[in-house]
């Protein structure tokens, strides 16, 4: 197991400032940019600080010697060359105020500019109980930025063909040699006047005006499975807005509303229904028909020294459960009327029949 305290040479005690001016010395001694730099111990410097300086990360290595389960090697780093993607930095938490001004100050170059993805879009889809139970294929258009295809989402007229880009003589990226106090390095930028492509078209594309994206109304068809619940989201990927310039379009998400039904109420994967009793039914013992959600009529005896109060349970009768072959239960909610007058024959009837 290393010693991340050791690393960074600071005591096991040490204050988050501590660290933190520790881990600064240290990345700049070792830095594999400049002379006398050492790879090894400037990747093993950033892995002790990313521990160190993460109080969770750090709690766990006091007590168990080890970060976390799985470590943390498979974040959003990426040493290739010390190239460094500021989009990748989501991973590297409060490490990133601290590398933002460690690399500006030693000028290590960027990544080429990579184009933005298309942006996810969220769609509303109302559906019914009866759907929601059965599944669904569902139709579903709506507007969004698809890529041109006239010049391929790349925003040039290929048949005026491409010129060579003068701000970066075709390298696509602008190299800067710099001097400072660490010693001279060389910072390479993608070229903004071409995005880094080295050349630039003699006429942009008609059709989208150079953008690469035109409005579209796009048509996607979901399958909407058995069981889904209110408000839950379906992804469809490559479906949501196109990339700029050909690059990954976003993910198109469906949320399925499930409309209120008059007379079922789902609870979990459970139905409820309400039935009105007769109290003739009740005494009689006589079966009662209840309705289901698929559309069938079951006939229900009530048992024996039922509570009416409570729920009367019938298996299988529910919802399917979402991405499995079981079904939960139709639940009775019994109401008993109380009769209307009785005629006199009935009431002597009852009465004759309650004697005892
Ligand atoms: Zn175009
Ligand atoms: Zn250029």
């Amino acid at each position: 197991m290393k010693d991340y305290y050791k690393i960074l040479g600071v005591e096991r005690g040490a204050t988050e400032e501590e660290i933190k001016k520790a881990y600064r010395k240290l990345a700049h001694q070792h830095h594999p940019d400049k002379s006398g730099g050492n790879e090894t111990k400037f990747k093993e410097i950033n892995e002790a600080y990313q521990v160190l300086s993460d109080k969770k990360k750090r709690e766990t290595y006091d007590r168990f010697g080890t970060a976390e389960p799985g470590g943390f090697g498979a974040g959003g780093f990426s040493w290739d060359g010390f190239g460094f993607d500021s989009q990748g930095m989501g991973d590297m938490g409060n490490l990133g105020d601290i590398f933002e001004d460690l690399f500006e100050n030693l000028g290590v170059r960027p990544r080429r500019r990579s184009y933005a993805h298309g942006s996810d879009l969220e769609v509303k889809e109302e559906i019914t109980l009866e759907e929601a139970l059965r599944g669904k294929a569902k139709h579903i258009e709506f507007k969004t930025l698809g890529k041109c295809e006239t010049c391929k989402g790349q925003g040039a007229d290929a048949e005026a063909g491409f010129s060579q880009c003068a701000a970066c003589g075709g390298q696509g990226e602008i190299r800067m040699d710099r001097r400072t106090f660490f010693g001279s390095f060389s910072q390479v930028k993608a070229c903004e006047k071409c995005h880094g492509m080295g050349q630039i078209p003699k006429k942009v594309c008609k059709v989208c005006n150079g953008n690469g994206r035109i409005s579209i109304t796009r048509e996607v068809d979901v399958e909407i499975l058995p069981g889904i619940e209110d408000n839950q989201l379906i992804q469809v990927k490559g479906m949501g807005e196109a990339g700029e310039r050909g690059s990954a379009a976003g993910d198109l998400y469906v949320r399925v509303r499930i409309k209120p039904h008059s007379a079922f109420e789902r609870r979990g994967d459970d139905l409820i229904v309400k039935k009105e009793l007769k109290l003739k039914d009740v005494l009689l013992g006589n079966k009662v028909e209840v309705k289901t959600l698929a559309g069938g009529t079951l006939h229900v005896e009530i048992p024996p020294h039922f509570n009416l109060k409570d729920l009367l349970r019938i298996p299988g009768e529910g919802m399917p459960r979402f991405g499995s072959s079981r079904r939960g239960d139709l639940l009775v909610d019994f109401i008993l009327k109380a009769p209307a007058r009785l005629n006199p024959k009935d009431k002597k009837a009852f009465e004759d029949l309650l004697k005892d």
